[in-house]
Parts: C-alpha cells; structure tokens; sequence
C-alpha cells in the first residue's frame, strides 16, 4: 500500500516528538484520554438528542488494554470514530496554525508538561513512546471501517478493515527500551493506574482495564499456609465526577490549576478559581479562572472569548460567548445547568432567558472577586492588572463610555507620588485641600513624564499626578471625564486651575515680548503665553481645545494622513535667563532674538515628544547661534 507523506510541517513536529528529550513523556496517555473523551462527547450528544442510535450516557467508555507480550497499549472508545476524511484531515494534518510556535516553544522549554495540549498536537505525542500508531476507526453513520498506520515521519497509511462497533482504537507498539529510557513501565498497571488518576480522573466516563489481583484460594482461607491465586477485575479507574460538581472544599487547588490547564490549554496558574453554585429561578454551577497572565493570541482574532457550556454534565458548546461580558473575555471555565434544553440552537441560545440571568450573575460575580482581589490581595491584583487591565480600559471606551460605571474602581493608573499603581477612589481620598481636579500626564514611561516641565509646577506643588504610560491610558480618563465629582486634566493643558503665586510678584508688562514671539512663529503656534507653571525650563508646549498630543500621536501613528492636531500654546517661562536674554537681543540685534525664539519652539516640540516640521533647519540654527 502507497505511503502518504504528512504535510511538511507535520512532519518536521513528528521529528521532533521522536527524538523528543521531552521529561514528561507520559502525558501521551492524558491527550489520547482525551481525544477518546471528546469523541464520545460528541457521539453521546447525538445520543442524547437522537434516539435512533439507542445509547445512553451510561453505554459510553474508554478501555485500556496493556499487553506485555506484543509490547502494545490499546485505548478504546466507543465515541463518534472518523471516516476516511477525518483520518486524513485530523492525523495527516496539523492543522493547529500555532505548531510552528509550539515547535520552537519545546525547543525553550523541553520541561513544561503543558506545552503539548496548548497547540493542539496531542495525538502525536503518542509518537514520543511508541515506534508505530495503528488507528481502527469506524465513524457514526458510516458502514465502512478504517485503518490508520504510521511508523513516524515517513509517512502513514489509510485502509479498510473489520471493525463493527462504532467508535476508535489506538494501538500504540512501544519503542525498544534503551539504557536510558526504559517504555516497558507504561505497560505497567500500577503505572497506567496512577497516570489515569494524575491526568484523566475529571474525565466524565469511565476508563476502565482489567486489573490483575491476588486473592487468597477460597479452599486455603482457613489454613495456616494460605495458597494465593492471581484474577482479574474490571476497574474503573477514574473518580469521573466533574471537577465543578464536587464541593470546593474538597479540592486541591493543584487539581483545579491543572483542570484549567489541561481544560483550557494554558501555560499559566489562574491567578483566580472561582466556584460557585447558584439555586433559584435559574440553578447552575459554574467553575472560573482568572488567568495569570496574557494568552499569547489575546489580542488577536485566534482568540475566542467565552465559557464552555454544559447541560446536566453533557457539553453543548465549546465557546458560549454570551456568558461573559466583553470586558471579561479573558475568564475561562464552565458553566453546568440542568436549566437547558440540549437540542438549543446556537440562535436560540443567544437570545435563552436562563442563560441571559445567569451571564448578568456570572459577569457580578467576576467583578465582585476582581473588587475583593483588588482590597485583599494587592500584589495578585496588581499582576493580573498588568496582563488585563489594558483590556479593562478598552471596556471602558468600547460603546461610548457605556460600562464604565462598573469599571472604573477596577482600574489602575502609575502615581507620582505613591510611586506605584493606585486607584482612582484612592487617588480622590488623598487629593489636596481645594484641588479640584484629578491631574494626569501621559508619556513613554515614568522618567519620560518626570522630566516633562509641564509637570514641575504640580510636583512642586505637590499634586498627585496619575502617569499615562499606555496607549490606552488617557482615552480611558477622556471617556470617563469625571471621578467623584472632579473632572480630569491633563498636566499639558493650557489651564490647570492653580495658579503659581510666586510668579505674580513679577507684574511687568511683557507684551511686546509675547507679541514679538508669536509673529516670529506665526501659524506654527495658536498663542503664546507667559508660563505659569514653568519653574526650572524656559518653555513648555501646552494643548488647548478637545485634541491632546497624546491623541495627536496616536492618530497620526495609525493613520499619518489623519490631519490631527493638537492647537500649540507656547508657554515662556519669563524668568529664565535664556527668556530674558532673548527679551534683551530685541532692542540690540533682532534677527538673533528671532533665532533664539525658534530654537526655543524646537526645544518646546521635543520635550513635548512631538517631531521637529524641519530637523535640518534647527540643527543649522542652534549651529549659527554657536
Ligand atoms: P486536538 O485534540 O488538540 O485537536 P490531536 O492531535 O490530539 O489534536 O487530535 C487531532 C484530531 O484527531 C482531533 O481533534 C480529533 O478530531 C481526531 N481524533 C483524535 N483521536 C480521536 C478519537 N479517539 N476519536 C475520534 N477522533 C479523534
């Protein structure tokens, strides 16, 4: 029989699993378990909703059989099998677009267990213990048996064979053993036994093998040299309770930490396990994870938002999106209610008043655990802030500011003067007698807004100001223009509402002064003004109207034909000696005086981070004046 070659990238990922120094070579097991789990699913979701086919949830199981003599491992199920295409598209195929990833992430890290189910690639781990795979497979609805065979990255082979009942076997030939690894132990019962029960025990049908046992002879009971003989017993293996039906006390948080990674696929601890069972006009149990950390596709469109669903412990769908709020997409779990039908269509879920009652219970559920991490576990809710807040604040912004009433305390901002991340309500408690408003500044980073002049005058002064470090920080404060009653505003704004007494003793007209500098600058500013809240720096840039530079920046970052702009005001610190000297060269050489105003623009333009119209001309300038 022809070979068929695996697809390239296939092939190569076979490689890899086969010379794989891979240390936890025995999750194998676990990702053949649950391929055999989720084909019974399926088939035991037909089952439920299609009587013809004259099985109940109680038929399905998983089989496994060791044979030390053959020296091969057969796993069994009696779940949907695949035809000929399945066999193809799903063992031919990666068709997993995160395998090259996956493959250099092996590469980095050859001890991290989880790293295998994540990138969908778990019925070739089979490959890193076992020297050939042969699949029998008979599909529901099909008549016609097939058999799957591979060796490893040569290729494999697809045939009909004699098989009646529905459902796949997988033989797996072990490797020969070598001086290092020994293949022989996963023939093993006890070790069989105890692989179930680490990885598959929430496995909802029973995984069943014969175990060999001894028991004393019935005839040798009552003698004084009892005679033993060897029998065996079906054993069901696994606890298969679903982890979410049994009561929290009684689990580890290690066997929920591993259920969310096995589950979800995730590389990272939930920073957050949330159980909770609900009775009333609707009952369900719901079982939640708050990530750790940031799934790599999060901000892509790989990513798929939602909780699986169950009804009465049968999964009827594997993304419910509707069962959390956009703003929370990053909470996995599941939800198990007796409240659904299992024939509901997706159509008919989205609009199922049950499962509308229990998004609105779950989405205050969310938001209650995230308010009481926030109080009582600072450091955690500082971690998962800084790998979801941006989507937070992105829920802030998203539908007009509609949500963001329920986030606004969830939210964080970097303060200068706590010199760590604090909340709004926090912020306000501490603000100064007669301060009236909540300062921001937004910049790179923190030593960036450190050195920005527009923000001396309100350190010295000693106002708290909020750093604006992240793209999606000052759009979040512009959306939620107010906080308490006080209005944000911005360091850079033309009008801080304090004044800086100090500078007024100094009552000179300086008119001329200001009007010689805005003709020479013409159209470049919309106003020069004599600084009030400089101290240390000549000149500042300060935005007035609706557009911020921050807002400028990032427009004309995504699209740089967009035409905003921020209205420039100048600001001149009149005490500064190159301010005054300017003043002075007025009245003895003018042209210099001009000079000196535009390279003060120019130093005003880069403080603010805004690009130089004409770099070549001011470096010519500062040259001239040298
Ligand atoms: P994943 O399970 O992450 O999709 P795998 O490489 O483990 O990736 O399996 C590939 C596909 O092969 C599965 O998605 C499934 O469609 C099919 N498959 C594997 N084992 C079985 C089985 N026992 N019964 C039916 N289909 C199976």
């Amino acid at each position: 029989m022809a070979k068929k070659q695996f697809k390239s990238e296939s092939k190569r990922l076979l490689d890899l699993m086969i010379n794989s120094i891979y240390t936890h070579k025995e999750i194998f097991l676990r990702e053949i378990i649950s391929n055999a789990s989720d084909a019974i699913d399926k088939l035991c979701f037909i089952a439920l909703t299609d009587d013809k086919l004259g099985m109940t949830r109680s038929d399905f199981k998983i089989f496994i059989e060791a044979d030390k003599d053959s020296r091969t491992l057969k796993i069994t199920d009696n779940g949907i099998g695949m035809d000929k295409d399945d066999l193809e598209n799903n063992l031919g195929t990666i068709a997993n677009s995160g395998s090259f990833r996956f493959k250099q992430e092996l590469e980095e890290k050859p001890d991290d267990i989880d790293i295998i189910g994540q990138f969908g690639v778990g019925f070739y781990s089979a490959f890193m213990v076992a020297k050939q795979i042969t699949v029998n497979t008979k599909k529901y609805g099909c008549d016609t048996a097939y058999c799957w065979q591979s060796s490893g990255a040569d290729g494999y082979t697809v045939s009909e064979c004699d098989k009646q009942d529905i459902g796949t076997e997988i033989i797996l030939t072990m490797k020969d053993n070598t001086d290092d690894e020994n293949y022989d132990e996963f023939l093993e019962q006890y070790r069989i036994q105890s692989l179930v029960k680490k990885y598959s025990d929430y496995i909802r049908y029973p995984i069943l093998m014969d175990v060999k046992k001894s028991r004393v002879k019935e005839e040798t009971k009552d003698s004084d040299k009892p005679e033993y003989e060897e029998y065996t017993d079906r054993e069901t293996l696994n606890s298969m309770i679903p982890i979410w039906q049994r009561p929290k006390k009684d689990v580890a948080q290690e066997e929920y930490d591993r259920f969310y990674s096995e589950k979800f696929l995730a590389s990272d601890k939930p920073i957050k396990t949330i159980v909770t069972s609900v009775e009333g006009v609707v009952t369900y149990k719901a079982l939640l994870f708050i990530p750790s950390a940031t799934p790599y596709d999060y901000y892509t469109k790989e990513y798929k938002k939602g909780l699986q669903l169950y009804s009465s412990g049968v999964m009827i769908t594997e993304n419910c999106e509707e069962l959390v709020p956009e703003y929370f997409r990053f909470v996995k779990g599941i939800v198990d209610t007796a409240d659904l039908s299992l024939n509901i269509s997706r159509e008919m879920l989205q609009h199922d008043r049950h499962l509308l009652t229990i998004a609105q219970n779950i989405e205050k559920k969310i938001k209650n655990e995230l308010n009481s991490m926030l109080k009582n576990d600072r450091e955690s809710y500082e971690k998962f802030f800084s790998a979801f807040g941006r989507q937070l604040k992105y829920g802030v912004v998203a539908d007009y500011g509609m949500h963001k009433d329920e986030l606004q305390d969830l939210l964080l901002f970097y303060s200068s003067t706590e010199k760590k991340p604090v909340t709004l309500s926090e912020y306000v408690d501490r603000m100064k007698e007669g301060q009236e408003r909540i300062y921001f500044a937004t910049g790179e980073n923190a030593a960036a807004i450190d050195a920005l002049p527009q923000t001396e005058l309100l350190r010295s002064k000693g106002y708290e100001i909020l750093y604006c470090t992240d793209d999606a920080d000052e759009f979040t404060l512009q959306t939620l223009m107010m906080y308490r009653e006080k209005r944000f505003c911005s360091a850079t704004n033309d009008d801080l509402g304090i004044e800086n007494e100090d500078k007024d003793e100094d009552k000179k007209d300086n008119t001329a002064l200001i009007t010689f500098v805005k003709e020479t600058l013409g159209d470049k500013v919309a106003e020069v003004v004599e600084s009030k809240k400089l101290v240390s720096h000549p000149v500042c840039l300060t935005a007035k109207g609706g557009i911020s530079f921050e807002m400028e920046k990032y427009f004309n970052a995504v699209q740089p034909d967009s035409g905003m702009k921020a209205q420039r005001v100048l600001e001149l610190n009149l005490s500064h000696p190159a301010v005054k000297n300017m003043e002075s060269l007025i009245q003895t050489d003018i042209n210099k005086a001009k000079k000196y105003a535009e390279v003060l623009y120019s130093q005003a333009l880069l403080i603010a981070g805004l690009p130089l119209e004409n770099p070549s001309e001011y470096t010519d300038l500062v040259c001239s004046l040298m």
